[in-house]
C-alpha cells in the first residue's frame, strides 16, 4: 500500500496545524537536510524544455529515502486559468525501492520554496529588517511573505505586479496579517527603502527587473523566479555587487541568475554547517539565487510523511502471494487487493 495525499487532505492538514507553524517546521527540516549535505546523492534536475515552458524531474536520495518531484513551469498558464507551477511528489524506501508516499506537491512546493527563502534570509538578512519589497504577487507571494516574517520582524510590505488583479488578490489575502501593505506603481518605488527584496515573477525571458540604481547597502535579495535557462530577473550588472548564495552550484549555473557567468558563489550548505557566515558585513548586499533544489523536496516529503498520517493507503503496487508469480494477479479469480483507509 502507498499513502496517497490529495489536495483536500493537504488543505485540511495545513489548516489544522496552522500555515505559519508549517512554514516554520519546514524551514527547520530543510535546514537540517542542508546540514547533512554529504549524506545525499545529488544531481542537477532533468529538465525538458518547450518554447512556452518546462517539465522537470527532481530526484535525490540519502541512505534511507529516495525522493522525486515532477514539476512544470509554464508562465502563460494563468491566461488559461491554470497555474504556472504544478507538481507531484514521490517518496520511496531505499531498502526495498518501494514507494511509501505519492502526494500533491503544488501547495507543498509553495510552502517549501517559501521556507527555503526564509532559511537563507535567517542567515543573510539584517536582523533589523522591517521592510520587504515584493515584486510579483502571484501564487508564491503570500507564502513568501509569511515565511519571511517568521524570521524577521517585518512591518511593511511594498508590493508591485504588472497585473493589478494580482496586486488586489495579494492585498486581500494579506489584509488580516497585521502588516502595513503599500501597493506601489513600479519596481523602483517598491524597492525604495526596502531591506529585503523578493522577486518572484514568471516570464520566460532575460529580464532586468532589479538594476544597480535600486541596490542599497545591507540589502538581502531573494530572487525566486529566475529558475530556467533563458529565464532570469536581475540585470546581470547587479550580480558582481552581491555575495551570491546558491543551493547546488551545478544546477544554478544552468538555471539561475548566474547562468553563463563565472562569478564566485557560496553553496548554502556551507552556511548551514557554520563554515561560512551568510552575512559577511553589515553593508554587504546578499543575493539568494534560488532555483529550487531536490534536497528541499526530500526534506518536505519526509516531514509530510512523518506528520500527515490521516491519509488513504492505495494499492498502487501489486502484492502477489509469491513475489515471482506476478502473472497470478491477472488470473481469475482475481485476488482482491483494494483501497483501505488507515484511519
Ligand atoms: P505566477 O504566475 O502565479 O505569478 C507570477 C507573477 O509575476 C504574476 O502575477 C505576474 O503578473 C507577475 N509579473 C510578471 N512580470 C512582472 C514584472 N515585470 N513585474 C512585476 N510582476 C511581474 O507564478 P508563481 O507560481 O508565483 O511563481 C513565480 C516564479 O517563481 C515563477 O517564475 C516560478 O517558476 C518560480 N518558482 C521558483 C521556485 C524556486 O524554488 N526557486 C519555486 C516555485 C516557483
Amino acid at each position: 500500500m502507498v499513502r496517497v495525499i490529495d489536495v483536500p487532505t493537504l488543505q485540511r492538514f495545513v489548516a489544522e496545524r496552522g500555515i505559519e507553524v508549517v512554514l516554520s517546521e519546514l524551514t527547520e527540516a530543510i535546514e537540517a537536510a542542508y546540514v547533512r549535505w554529504d549524506d545525499f546523492d545529488k544531481s542537477a534536475r532533468h529538465a525538458t524544455h518547450f518554447d512556452h515552458g518546462v517539465i522537470e524531474l527532481m530526484p535525490v536520495a540519502d541512505a534511507t529515502r529516495y525522493a522525486c518531484k515532477y514539476v512544470n513551469g509554464h508562465p502563460d498558464n494563468p491566461k488559461d486559468g491554470r497555474m504556472t507551477v504544478a507538481a507531484l511528489g514521490i517518496l520511496s524506501d531505499v531498502a526495498s525501492g518501494y514507494p511509501l508516499l505519492v502526494t500533491e506537491m503544488t501547495l507543498l512546493t509553495a510552502l517549501r520554496t517559501a521556507a527555503t527563502s526564509a532559511m537563507v534570509a535567517r542567515h543573510c538578512a539584517r536582523l533589523d529588517t522591517h521592510t520587504l519589497a515584493l515584486i510579483g504577487t502571484g501564487a508564491q507571494s503570500e507564502f513568501q511573505t509569511l515565511a519571511l516574517r517568521n524570521e524577521r520582524p517585518l512591518r511593511q510590505i511594498r508590493f508591485y505586479d504588472v497585473d493589478p488583479a494580482a496586486m488586489e488578490k495579494y492585498a486581500h489575502n494579506m489584509a488580516q496579517q497585521n502588516l502595513e501593505l503599500v501597493p506601489c506603481a513600479s519596481i523602483a518605488e517598491a524597492v525604495a527603502g526596502a531591506d529585503l527584496v523578493t522577486v518572484a515573477t514568471a516570464i520566460k525571458d532575460r529580464q532586468s527587473l532589479l538594476t544597480p540604481a535600486m541596490l542599497r547597502p545591507g540589502m538581502h535579495i531573494n530572487a525566486v523566479g529566475g529558475d530556467c535557462p533563458g529565464k532570469t530577473e536581475l540585470d546581470p550588472v547587479v550580480l558582481p555587487a552581491c555575495d551570491i548564495i546558491v543551493e547546488y552550484e551545478p544546477q544554478t549555473r544552468i538555471e539561475g541568475e548566474i547562468q553563463g557567468s563565472t562569478l564566485p558563489v557560496t553553496e548554502f550548505h556551507e552556511i548551514a554547517r557554520g563554515t561560512r557566515d551568510g552575512r559577511q558585513t553589515r553593508d554587504a548586499i546578499t543575493l539568494f539565487d534560488s532555483v529550487g533544489f531536490a534536497l528541499e523536496d526530500h526534506a518536505a516529503l519526509n516531514w509530510l510523511y512523518a506528520n500527515l498520517r490521516k491519509a488513504t493507503d492505495v494499492a498502487l503496487i501489486p502484492d502477489p502471494e509469491d513475489p515471482r508469480n506476478l502473472f497470478a494477479m491477472l488470473q481469475p479469480p482475481m485476488p482482491t487487493y483494494g483501497r483501505a483507509a488507515n484511519f
